[in-house]
């Protein structure tokens, strides 16, 4: 059994853990990162198949304009090993209350022009001067004014400005739905506006070439580069306290020692699995029992005899689409349609090399519960209402299936973090998303026992997911330096 020592080890290599770890490295701490997978990226990692290569599932970045993966590859020096693409154009459907399926129009800029989406969503000309000044006070909204609607749920801030219905679903659907992946009238509107805001001043839609797990492994690459160490397929199965601090891990491979350990195994599952909540006062432990996670995306990833479409991704919505908390609920107890959102990506309509000739791979996703337990027939019901979706916009799709992979809430948790709690674990994003649990009633990222940490969507970041556990690892990057600069000084 080896029995090593280091300033900090860091649990998981997805976009958070890889990125924190690469910065403390190169801060000059001896770090060590261990992660279960054989591959880094957790929720966004890469896969490849009989010629194929794309992200496991969709997942669309943004903003486009100084995103955070392009400033940490820089700043690990390892920018060579990712890289970034800005497809542009997208190809986004609006559903019309008419049933006619229409793409955005073409669209000059990274940048949103009002006008394009108001002509595309039919909104009518009486109600477009209040609705363009809706968008732009949102839009250039001051920070200290998005601070204050922190608490307030974005529905009812979006339903108090009387929106046409259209720019409403636009809003919801189109973009909140997919960055935070809950339902509107409980996203914080503090959160929304803020990356909203980013996203229409920043553009959205950028993707990596082979796939956004990529990003992750030029991370790793980052902390061997820096005297680090990295130790893939080393799943921790416990954290060690003793006298109230971490003394380090035990995993598979062996002991570890540190005392800092930053976990991005998920809150939940780092104090009631691998700490253990007897280390925690009771308080605690059902304060992070009680933490409500985002929901989670189902789909399939269609490999296709022929190319059906030339755009890179897009989302497919009507007026109809947006979640509330009370239409998913009936959703779920089969009271209501499944009928949502839906998002697609074609990674070979960015990445010339992701597919071979000829060919093409269309991946899908669209809402479910985040259940890792959910029953087969659930499922299926979840699974077929936004396949019906798909088929309905590419009539001609259905024909062109070679073969067709599902994955869903199962396959989430099993890349990423354990269940731990009954009916969570194969969450998209994390925790940090809803009411009550942003701003600051955010989840610290200092746990209450001494030199543990939390890093990734759970706590220290803002925005949409993986540039959410970016800002995360460099906040915790940030305030780990710092006291192990104060551990080491007395
Ligand atoms: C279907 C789907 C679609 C998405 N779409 C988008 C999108 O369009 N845009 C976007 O920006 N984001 C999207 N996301 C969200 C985004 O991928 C995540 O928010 C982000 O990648 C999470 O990063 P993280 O650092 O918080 O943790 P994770 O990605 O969860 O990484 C945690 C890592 O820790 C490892 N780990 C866990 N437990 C242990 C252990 N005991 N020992 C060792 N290692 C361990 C895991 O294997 C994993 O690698 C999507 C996610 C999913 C699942």
């Amino acid at each position: 059994m080896s029995e090593q020592s280091y300033d900090a080890i860091i649990i998981g290599a997805g976009f958070g853990g890889s990125s924190c770890a690469g910065l403390l490295a190169k801060r000059g701490l001896k770090v060590l990162l261990l992660e279960k997978n054989a591959v880094a990226g957790g929720k966004a990692l890469s896969l490849s198949k009989s010629g194929f290569t794309y992200t496991a599932w969709v997942v669309i970045g943004a903003p486009v304009q100084d995103n955070l993966y392009q400033v940490v590859l820089d700043d690990l020096g390892v920018a060579d090993l990712a890289t970034l693409i800005v497809p542009g154009q997208q190809g986004s459907i609006y559903r019309t209350p008419g049933d006619k399926f229409v793409r955005m129009p073409d669209a000059p800029s990274e940048q949103l022009d009002p006008t394009i989406i108001f002509d595309w969503l039919e909104i009518e000309e009486e109600k477009r001067a209040s609705a363009l000044q809706f968008m732009a006070e949102m839009t250039l909204m001051p920070p200290e004014k998005v601070a204050e609607l922190s608490g307030t749920n974005f529905d009812s801030w979006l339903t108090a400005a009387n929106l046409p219905t259209p720019l409403y679903a636009f809003l919801v659907s189109l973009c909140c739905d997919g960055m935070f992946m809950v339902p509107v009238d409980s996203l914080d509107a503090a959160e929304a506006i803020s990356s909203l805001q980013a996203m229409f001043l920043r553009g959205g839609g950028v993707f990596c070439k082979g796939g956004f797990g990529r990003i992750a492994e030029a991370y790793c690459e980052g902390v061997r580069r820096h005297s680090g160490e990295v130790l893939m397929s080393t799943r921790v199965d416990e954290i060690i306290v003793e006298d109230g601090r971490v003394v380090g891990v035990a995993t598979d491979k062996g002991r570890f020692e540190a005392p800092i350990v930053i976990s991005n195994a998920g809150l939940q599952p780092t104090v009631l699995k691998l700490v253990g909540e007897q280390h925690f006062d009771e308080i605690y432990a059902n304060y992070v029992r009680d933490l409500v996670p985002s929901y989670s995306l189902i789909g399939y990833r269609y490999f296709l005899d022929k190319p059906v479409t030339d755009a890179p991704f897009g989302v497919i919505f009507s007026n109809t689409s947006p979640w509330s908390l009370e239409r998913f609920n009936e959703a779920c107890a089969g009271k209501a349609s499944r009928e949502g959102v839906l998002y697609y990506e074609v990674p070979s309509n960015y990445d010339p090399d992701a597919a071979p000739e000829g060919k093409q791979m269309l991946m899908t996703g669209s809402f479910c519960p985040p259940d890792p337990e959910l029953s087969k027939q659930e499922l299926e019901a979840w699974a077929h209402a936004g396949e019906q979706t798909l088929f309905s916009a590419f009539p001609e799709l259905e024909s062109c299936i070679e073969s067709k992979d599902f994955y869903s809430t199962r396959s989430v948790s099993n890349a990423t973090r354990d269940a731990v709690l009954p009916g969570v674990g194969g969450e998209t994003i994390g925790l940090g998303q809803i009411v009550g649990q942003c701003g600051e009633q955010k989840p610290s990222i200092q746990a209450p026992v001494r030199g543990l940490f939390y890093v990734g969507c759970d706590a220290g970041g803002t925005g949409v997911g993986t540039q959410q556990a970016i800002e995360s690892g460099m906040n915790v990057a940030d305030t780990v330096g710092r006291y192990h600069d104060d551990h080491q000084a007395s």
